[in-house]
């Protein structure tokens, strides 16, 4: 579909071979080659632009190596500072607390959020035998509780049970008291999804934040809204204390720039990726995979 980026980069670079140096006027023309493979993978403009200066530094005056082609030297450098922005190692939810401890689940509705919920909640089921709680305190949307106990049920969860009326700060106070009393390590909060950034359900979201003091603050986005992701980002940081970011939908033909943006703009990791409607459809992220993905 894409051009790789070494493709690109061969023709800038055929007629460096045997030279001793990279110079700043061929990197500054393969740079080029990047900024349109970044932009081309759904990166930020922004983004790319301090992506692309800090990469122009890094490769100026480096030795032309014999071993590879200049084009694949500057592939390497760009794709190892791609990893170390995206933040080197995968970074898994941190519940060393006294339990429970308590995840809070952000972001736009349709993004993803209620089914990475029971994913998540699933695999630290499964995979961290943790006992989980999910609570949905999302009481805009019709049935999105109900859609929440459907996913626990699916997934062998216990979902906090629904008392018709209530608002999201009591269902929040009462999950708490229920996960404290049934013994619960990890209680899950699915906070309610929003068309558009909006100010009433950002201060519903303070709010909860504030009665339930969660370890973990996730926004969840969906990658293939790519440049949107930025704006969502921004926002939500603004307001709340993120931990980090879930990046849903990797399994569609996203080249994952949304990450890169994600990371540049939160200063947050990202810790999960979605790939797949199913409930098992769920990994930790990796930033050299994703890093491999952004080059094409
Ligand atoms: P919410 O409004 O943010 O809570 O979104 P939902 O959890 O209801 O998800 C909306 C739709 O996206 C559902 O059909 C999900 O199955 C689907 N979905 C969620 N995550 C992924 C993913 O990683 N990959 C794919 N292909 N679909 C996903």
């Amino acid at each position: 579909m894409f051009e790789s980026l070494s493709e690109r980069l061969g023709g800038v670079f055929d007629r460096l071979r045997g030279r001793g140096a990279l110079n700043e006027s061929d990197v500054r023309e393969a740079m080029r080659e990047v900024r349109i493979a970044l932009l081309e993978a759904d990166v930020a403009l922004p983004v790319v632009r301090t992506f692309v200066e800090k990469v122009t530094e890094q490769a100026v005056g480096q030795n032309v190596l014999r071993s590879v082609t200049p084009g694949q030297q500057v592939v390497k450098i760009v794709h190892d500072a791609l990893v170390d922005t995206l933040g080197a190692e995968a970074s898994d939810l941190e519940l060393e607390v006294t339990p429970p401890a308590i995840v809070m689940m952000v972001g736009l509705q349709g993004s993803g959020k209620t089914t990475t919920t029971a994913k998540i909640a699933k695999r630290l089921t499964e995979k961290g035998r943790k006992k989980v709680m999910m609570a949905s305190l999302d009481v805009n949307r019709p049935a999105a509780q109900e859609q929440l106990a459907t996913l626990g049920a699916q997934a062998s969860v216990a979902t906090l049970p629904i008392v018709p009326g209530q608002q999201p700060v009591d269902i929040a106070r009462r999950a708490l008291q229920a996960a404290k009393l049934q013994g619960f390590d990890v209680l899950m909060l699915d906070t309610a999804g929003r068309l558009h950034v909006d100010q009433a359900l950002m201060d519903e979201m303070k709010a909860v934040a504030s009665v339930s003091e969660p370890d973990e603050i996730l926004l969840v986005v969906d990658a293939l809204t790519g440049q949107d992701a930025v704006n969502v980002a921004k926002s939500f940081s603004e307001q709340v204390a993120l931990s980090g970011v879930v990046l849903t939908r990797m399994d569609g033909d996203a080249r994952g720039g949304a990450a890169l943006s994600m990371r540049a703009v939160t200063g947050k990791p990202i810790k999960f990726v979605g790939t797949g409607e199913k409930l098992d459809g769920i990994e930790l992220f990796q930033p050299s995979r994703v890093a491999g993905r952004i080059l094409g």
